[in-house]
């Protein structure tokens, strides 16, 4: 009888400590050589492949591993440079490569990007119509033989499949599609079928876009191509990987010509189950099937798990045809849990994360080669740790609970329309046309940041501190005075990161110490963990709010973050819903907003930046979760009076798909990035019509260049070529936290001249 497999399907390049990272970042700051940088990324690499030997794990990735992004590896392994970075190099040097993924001296960096529904970003292909693909170097075979040679081991190879690679990138025509991948093919073909002279058996092929709606014209492409390379390479076996979500047409996938297909059981679960179940599933391919959730950090339910695969494995008929899987790369977890020493042991013993997720993908298909009792000591383990987290007290707040069994289902509103209140609060506030704001945070420097060190560390006790953070807050409460802005904000000096500052005050949340994921190149982010109900115990922004209130006439906007965006941003228990969660963010939310409300503050900002994040990769998804976005966004916000004036901020170049989900946050005014898409944005509010306040970017805050007031002056006044002047607010892109004083400053200065002289121009 054959063996089921345990196949990993990639690891995360960071490191237990963050090792990649710091490499990465010595070596871009000149600290670190070439040859010596190479050698230690090199180790840890080959540290990672020994681990998941050491765990069990049959079936090993490389190539998975990346010096920034493997989207941009795969377009350097085909010579897919955009011409402002080509030199004329075969093969792309370092240099060239981080230079695409970051900008040098002379040349933008290229475009970076969402990977599908995660919060990892890759950096986007340039191809123009007249691109000639070619290979510049096949690293997959250097890593194989590395793999091979230092370790002993026949790893699986793997590469982002060629119609993924081509959709997700940009600069040519949708006619030159089929060109392009004729072109790209024997290249794919030459790169697989070097592996194979090599040794290789197995190649994974990611094709994660097979997930997205495929029309008839996609899919005869991806029978086309694969057929090209099936061909190409006989004697190689091909497993055609998708993730994310369920494959949008079941019975193209699995008939097209490779020797295997990965499936996602974890979010795409019913709809592969269903499929697999109303049509069988091919006796000529593997399944392999993610069962393991790789993108969020629970531990696994492995007696429930079990008896799927059982499931699955009467599906495919023979144990060689299963594989068991996580259900994308793990890439989107941390590495371990080993080192998390402070956390509470109920907690921690209900945490999986790429290792212990890899070792419970090696216990099961021990389970489906052995016998279910040859794992029974992990199988009752996994139920009882799950068990003790579930039943806990601090998992269960019954107060919460209660809350939030009588919400009603009919969608909370603000007492009055928007016309009315928009009435109201010109009145109550007296601004001036067009007034100018700011999105929140200003500079945190090197000051600020060494403050907070220094209460973490016990040498400045919590007075100091505070102290520390009110002069801040009162000196730049005065600069906002100088420069002329209408309404103010405290400048959150308190705030490390606008989720985790929350998160720290909420009941309900958990931080890890080294619970890192690579958000983009070398940034790395720690989300929280929402463990448990979500409760508010007392007011966390009343106090700095009320008192940069207390040192201005002007208004001092309040500044939240939004119940989805906390939610976007951390990993979320699973054994409740989406909506329950969103809920009880936002009573929780709803509680400080009163509070600031009673305090006084009439002017209270909701920033949602990534509500558009959280948008589920099917159609049909999608309108559930926006509902249930603007039901939780309106729960913690519209109870106000009218003369309370909401607030919120969102950042990226693309509203298309959401913006009657704006307008249905029924906020009264919204502040947009629009300075970075060069203003396209506003046609999305203009052919909506959209009719309440709306704040325009006409700073983009994430280069350190000053606009001049010109520049400002332009794309104001072409927002208001189409907006009616009474609702256009003027703002920068986004939050000036990372900005120093020395650029904001006089950008500011030159924000509000613009404001000043497109009002005498109305
Ligand atoms: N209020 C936040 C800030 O200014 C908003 C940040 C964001 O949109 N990401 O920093
Ligand atoms: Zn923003």
């Amino acid at each position: 009888m054959g063996k089921v497999l345990s196949a990993n399907l990639g690891y995360p390049r960071i490191g237990e400590k963050r090792e990649w990272k710091k490499a990465l970042e010595q070596f871009w700051t000149g600290n670190l050589s070439k040859d010596v940088f190479l050698n230690t990324v090199r180790k840890l690499r080959l540290s990672y492949l020994k681990k998941q030997k050491q765990i069990g794990v049959d079936l090993i990735p490389v190539g998975d591993f990346s010096l920034y992004d493997h989207v941009l590896d795969t377009a350097v392994l085909f010579g897919l440079i955009p011409k402002r970075f080509q030199t004329g190099e075969k093969e792309i040097s370092l240099e060239t490569y981080f230079s695409i993924a970051r900008g040098n001296k002379n040349a933008e960096a290229s475009e970076m990007t969402k990977w599908f529904n995660t919060n990892y970003h890759y950096i986007v292909p340039e191809i123009s119509n007249d691109t000639l693909p070619y290979i510049t170097h096949n690293r997959l075979l250097d890593l194989f033989i590395e793999a091979k040679e230092e370790l002993g081991l026949i790893t699986k190879p793997v590469i982002l499949g060629p119609i993924t690679l081509l959709k997700l990138s940009k600069g040519y025509d949708a006619a030159h599609f089929s060109t392009l991948l004729d072109e790209l093919l024997p290249l794919y073909v030459r790169v697989l079928n070097e592996l194979r002279e090599a040794g290789a058996e197995w190649v994974q092929i990611d094709e994660p876009i097979l997930v997205k709606e495929q029309t008839n014209e996609d899919l005869a492409a991806f029978s086309r191509a694969y057929q090209v390379i099936k061909d190409g390479v006989p004697g190689l076996k091909l497993l055609l990987q998708t993730y994310f979500e369920a494959v949008d047409d079941y019975q193209a996938a699995v008939r097209l010509p490779v020797d295997g297909i990965g499936l996602d059981f974890v979010y795409g679960k019913e709809a592969n189950l269903s499929a697999i179940r109303t049509f069988g599933f091919p006796e000529d391919k593997v399944l392999a099937a993610g069962v393991i959730d790789g993108r969020n950090i629970w531990k696994t339910n492995l007696a429930a798990t079990l008896d799927e695969l059982q499931t699955l494995l009467s599906a495919v008929k023979y144990h060689e045809k299963l594989w068991v899987t996580p259900s994308s790369s793990l890439l989107h977890v941390p590495v371990t849990v080993s080192n998390e020493s402070e956390l509470d042991p109920l907690l921690l013993n209900a945490l999986s994360f790429a290792d212990e997720k890899l070792s419970e993908i090696v216990t099961l298909a021990k389970g489906l080669n052995e016998s279910a009792a040859a794992v029974d000591g992990a199988i009752q383990k996994s139920i009882s740790d799950l068990k003790a987290l579930q039943q806990s007290a601090h998992r269960n707040n019954q107060e919460v609970e209660k809350e939030l069994a009588q919400l009603s289902s009919e969608l909370p509103a603000r007492p009055s329309s928007y016309q009315l209140r928009q009435q109201i609060q010109a009145d109550t506030f007296n601004l001036p046309p067009l007034p100018t704001t700011t999105i929140g945070s200003f500079p945190q420097t090197k000051e600020v940041r060494q403050a907070r060190r220094h209460l973490r560390r016990g040498e400045w006790n919590e007075e100091k501190y505070e102290q520390f953070i009110k002069d801040e807050t009162a000196k730049w409460i005065q600069i906002q005075e100088e420069i002329g802005i209408d309404v103010l904000v405290h400048g959150e000096f308190e705030r490390n990161d606008m989720v985790e500052y929350f998160g720290e005050k909420l009941g309900g949340f958990a931080f890890t110490r080294f619970g890192w994921v690579q958000s983009y190149g070398s940034r790395c982010v720690k989300p929280p963990l929402i463990f448990g109900d979500v409760s508010w115990g007392a007011p966390m922004t009343v106090k700095m709010s009320a008192y940069a209130q207390s040192l201005t006439d002007k208004p001092v906007k309040g500044m939240l973050t939004g119940p989805v965006t906390i939610y976007n941003w951390s990993f979320v228990r699973n054994d409740i819903s989406q909506a329950d969660v969103f809920n009880q963010i936002a009573l929780a939310l709803k509680k400080e907003v009163h509070a600031l409300e009673e305090a006084d503050i009439r002017m209270i900002q909701v920033d949602e930046p990534a509500l558009r994040e959280g948008l589920p990769l099917k159609e049909a998804k999608k309108p559930v979760y926006l509902h249930d976005a603007v039901y939780a966004f309106r729960l913690a916000t519209s109870f106000v009076n009218n003369d309370t004036q909401i607030h919120t901020h969102m950042c990226y170049s693309e509203f298309d798909e959401i913006i009657d989900t704006i307008d249905a946050l029924d906020t009264d005014v919204i502040s947009i990035e629009a300075a970075r898409s060069h203003g396209e944005i506003i046609s999305t509010f203009e052919d909506f019509k959209y009719k309440k306040g709306i704040g325009l970017g006409v700073y983009d805050i994430h280069s350190p260049r000053i606009p001049s007031t010109e520049e400002m002056k332009s794309y104001a006044e072409r927002a208001l070529k189409v907006l009616d002047p009474k609702v256009v607010w003027i703002n920068p892109d986004c939050g000036l936290k990372t900005r120093r004083p020395e650029e904001t400053i006089p950008a500011l200065k030159h924000m509000v001249k613009a404001a000043h002289e497109v009002r005498n121009e109305l």
